[in-house]
């Protein structure tokens, strides 16, 4: 028996998730990851690492709970917002049985998560606007235990509207987990749903330390949710599922200080965006600049794989979004320091326009 033939179906099946690391690329621009650009630096103050850490270090959860403007019993830190969307099929979902929702194009983590856990995803697309479809989830959702929702969405860009949540928050009630996967929220705080959670017991936010507290190599996320939610996470995560370093530099990215730090970047790259929208709306290959709420910007592109290979040849390293349905031709951008944003305009602006005979 081939040791192939011993795992189990679906791990067999399965397709892993091609993060951005994995793509590789041989680059200097790396704008591929919605990673913050330069290194925030850090002094380790803990220095005993022959114990074992705390399963929830009390000073990270308090700091998070504060920062939020919740409690700490609303409060789950995991290892990145990705493990909380596998503890939450691990806790909600019976494998073979239920199922979880979510509306492409989206963040790809939710069904490389389920799948490995043999859940079904149930997938109902956006609509042209990248909206939700309400009434075609609500049409499918018997035997869904978790919605997930990104908002503002990876890769699209925007918020998802308030009124759609309410309307998904109210058909679900007493049957469903509704999960706002939040990690851009920072560049958007407006759009936030922690004050829906006094309202909703089935909701449930997503947040990390990846994206605008520029810490993605610390591996660190949240989990906010009502008690009895988070309540039933923990009997499933990990026993110690941060390290001691990795506590103690979540703690100082929390204090007044690294907060208000994470404030001053989100403006810098906010400016960022808003230059470089500009330079792509005057650049001829780009036919499209999406809006956006985050750090990065969706663009349709002509000829967006020639584009993305000549960049990519060039050391300028982008996403590739074309494989994702209603996103055929379109590059996502992470916004990088503004000398990287230049290199990259300047890079496009060589790519060829639309020639006259493909203009509609
Ligand atoms: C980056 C990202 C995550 C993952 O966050 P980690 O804390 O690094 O695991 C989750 N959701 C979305 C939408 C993301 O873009």
């Amino acid at each position: 028996m081939s040791i192939e033939a011993l795992a189990r179906d679906n791990v067999r099946k399965l397709v892993p998730y091609l993060s951005a690391r994995r793509l590789g690329g041989n680059g200097d621009v790396w704008l591929n990851a919605n990673e913050y650009p330069t290194a925030v630096e850090f002094q380790l103050t803990a220095q005993t690492l022959n114990r074992y850490p705390e399963c929830q270090p009390q000073q990270v959860i308090e700091r998070y709970a504060r920062y939020a403007g919740l409690t700490p019993d609303n409060v789950l830190v995991s290892r990145g917002a990705d493990e909380g969307i596998e503890l939450l099929i691990r806790a909600f979902c019976e494998p073979g049985q239920d199922a979880i929702m979510y509306c492409p194009p989206t963040y790809g983590m939710y069904s490389v998560s389920a799948e490995t856990f043999g859940v079904e995803c149930r997938v109902v697309p956006t609509l042209a606007d990248w909206q939700l479809d309400i009434p075609a989830m609500a049409a499918q959702l018997d035997g869904v235990k978790v919605v997930y929702i990104c908002s503002p969405n990876n890769p699209t860009g925007q918020l998802i509207n308030p009124q759609d949540l309410r309307d998904l928050l109210e058909l679900t009630r007493g049957k469903t987990l509704v999960v706002a996967d939040e990690a851009y929220i920072e560049f958007c705080p407006q759009g936030t749903l922690t004050t829906w959670l006094s309202t909703y017991p089935h909701l449930v936010i997503l947040r990390t330390l990846s994206k605008a507290f520029a810490l993605a190599g610390l591996r660190c996320g949240f989990t906010l949710a009502n008690p009895e939610v988070i309540s039933l996470l923990l009997k499933v995560i990990a026993p110690y599922p941060l390290s001691t370093p990795v506590a103690d530099i979540a703690a100082q990215a929390l204090s007044e200080q690294g907060i208000a730090a994470m404030r001053q970047r989100v403006a810098e790259m906010t400016d960022n965006r808003q230059g470089l929208i500009e330079a792509l709306q005057q650049t001829p290959c780009i036919e499209q600049v999406f809006a956006s709420d985050t750090n990065y910007v969706l663009v349709k592109v002509t000829h967006a794989s020639d584009v993305f290979k000549s960049l990519w040849d060039q050391g300028i390293i982008l996403r590739d979004q074309s494989k994702q349905p209603s996103l055929q031709g379109c590059l996502r951008i992470s916004i990088g320091t503004r000398t990287e944003c230049q290199r990259l305009v300047a890079a496009l602006q060589q790519q060829p326009g639309p020639q006259p005979t493909e203009k509609q």
